[in-house]
């Protein structure tokens, strides 16, 4: 997805005031109607319809009138929301191009004030495989409160708060920075993918190293779930990073030994395949406790000594609540069962099609010439660019305060809405005066706007 963040610099605060009270719209409405954007916005003479009219310009906000005039955020809108907010909180100040692309992410390249270089992941929940995706709307369909704006957020709330969590239990995890929104602030790993590896000065160290990590964050109480080669970085010394941590469970969880076995399968199949290591008695062999005397046979989850409670203790130290807790696994839980580890061409193709070929296909999309699993010559142009990017100046916009013809103080901002959106509540509840616009938003071509719909909808708050 491109990420125009030029954009940004040329947005003024009454563009991020109607921004955010779509945001804040969007709380309870898929679609926000026009009336509420303008009355929890509250600006002045017919402001709203100007500004949702630029927004929608820049592809900040999308404008749908099926059921009733209204609007929504797009990923564009909510990044940009977020990435104000980081700027405005001084943790960079540039973003530049994009170094990754996820199943359910796209991550860029930022800059702090002293030219030193993060990484930011974006998290997009429901942008995934298509038979997840429906699935996942079967599940949508009963909770109409959920949408892709909260699951992202949850997404990287989590992840922020175990990559904090690991860091500090001395695991191999990039440095958490900060977390807003969708977005996570992490230090930007110096290596690659292991997926695009295709030789190890020692692979035997490497795969000791990697199944260790399984066998220790098991004894942390934790399974990462997606432990795979896309989510282990090496790098030139060939020191491993893992990374992706949305959907870790517990070692209490019900199906924890199979996500248990899934991930040390998913290590022993690459490094059988990519790096010749006799591995294959191993695979499939969940039922090992016998062989132990061998000396090398695979990790057995049941002979793991295990502090259950480790992640439910961590992320609620972290603000991460039950609740939003359960609410993620219900909506990751179709595609943790489904999905399997991706392996070399031949396994791909036959485990999990739909899913590699998305993949695929969105780096094709996203990133014309990024494949996922490049040749010798991508792979070290791939290298050096990276290589070249930290020296240089790698940003595409900067975001000088003093620019910015209004630096938008965003809890005030935030604070000031929430009030309009209170008042906006109550005054639907004081006795179902319709909520007259003083700028009523002009449906251009579209359906009109229909005042009982948009009474039923806020209703609802
Ligand atoms: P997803 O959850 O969508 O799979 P990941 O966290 O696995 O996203 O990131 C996707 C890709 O982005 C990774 O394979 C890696 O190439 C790159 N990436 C992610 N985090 C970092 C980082 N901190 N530093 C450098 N590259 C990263
Ligand atoms: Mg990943």
């Amino acid at each position: 997805m491109k990420l125009d963040v030029n954009v940004l610099r040329y947005l003024s605060k009454d563009d991020f005031r109607v921004l955010t009270a779509v945001e804040m719209g969007m709380r309870n409405h898929e679609i926000v109607p026009s009336e509420l954007v303008d009355r929890i916005a509250s600006l002045k003479h017919g402001g709203t319809y100007k500004v949702l009219k630029n927004l929608l310009k820049h592809k900040l906000v999308h404008h749908d009138s099926s059921k009733y005039d209204g609007f929504r955020l797009t990923y564009l809108g909510y990044d940009f929301l977020a990435i104000k907010t980081m700027v405005n909180r001084g943790v960079f100040t540039a973003v530049g191009r994009q170094i990754g692309v996820g199943k359910e992410s796209d991550i860029f390249e930022v800059a702090k004030e002293d030219g030193s270089i993060l990484a930011i992941k974006l998290h997009r929940l429901g942008r995934t495989s298509f038979r997840a995706v429906k699935s996942k709307r079967d599940y949508l369909r009963h909770r109409r409160s959920f949408n892709w704006l909260y699951l992202s957020r949850l997404a990287a709330l989590k992840e922020f708060s175990f990559m904090k969590a690991l860091e500090e239990h001395g695991f191999p995890v990039p440095n958490a920075v900060d977390c807003n929104r969708h977005c996570v602030v992490m230090s930007l790993i110096h290596g690659y993918p292991l997926v695009q590896v295709r030789e190890l000065q020692s692979p035997e160290v490497v795969f000791d190293r990697i199944l260790g990590l399984i066998v220790h964050l098991a004894e942390h109480g934790l399974i990462h779930c997606d432990f795979n080669e896309f989510n282990i970085m090496i790098d030139d010394e060939e020191k491993v990073t893992m990374i992706d941590f949305p959907q870790m469970v517990s070692v209490s969880h019900r199906n924890a030994q199979m996500y248990f076995d899934r991930d040390v399968d998913c290590i022993l199949k690459f490094f059988s395949k990519r790096f010749n290591l006799s591995l294959e008695e191993q695979i499939d062999n969940t039922d090992n406790s016998e062989e132990d005397s061998e000396g090398s046979s695979r990790p057995c989850f049941s002979s793991i000594s295990k502090s259950v409670g480790f992640l439910d203790r961590e992320l609620a130290a972290s603000g991460f609540t039950r609740k939003e807790q359960d609410d993620m696994d219900k909506f990751v839980k179709e595609e943790k069962d489904q999905d399997q580890c991706s392996d070399d061409e031949e396994d791909s193709a036959g485990m999990d099609e739909t899913i590699v070929r998305d993949v695929v296909s969105l780096h094709l999309l996203d990133q014309p010439g990024h494949t996922v699993e490049g040749n010798e010559e991508e792979i070290k142009e791939n290298r050096q660019s990276c290589e070249g990017q930290l020296s240089e100046p790698c940003c595409e916009a900067h975001f000088n305060e003093d620019e910015s013809e209004e630096n938008v103080n965003d809890t005030e901002l935030v604070k000031s809405l929430n009030k309009q959106r209170r008042r906006a509540i109550a005054a639907v509840h004081r006795g179902g005066k319709t909520i007259a616009s003083r700028n009523s938003y002009k449906d251009k071509g579209g359906r009109s706007s229909h005042n009982s719909k948009i009474q039923k909808q806020l209703g609802s708050w």
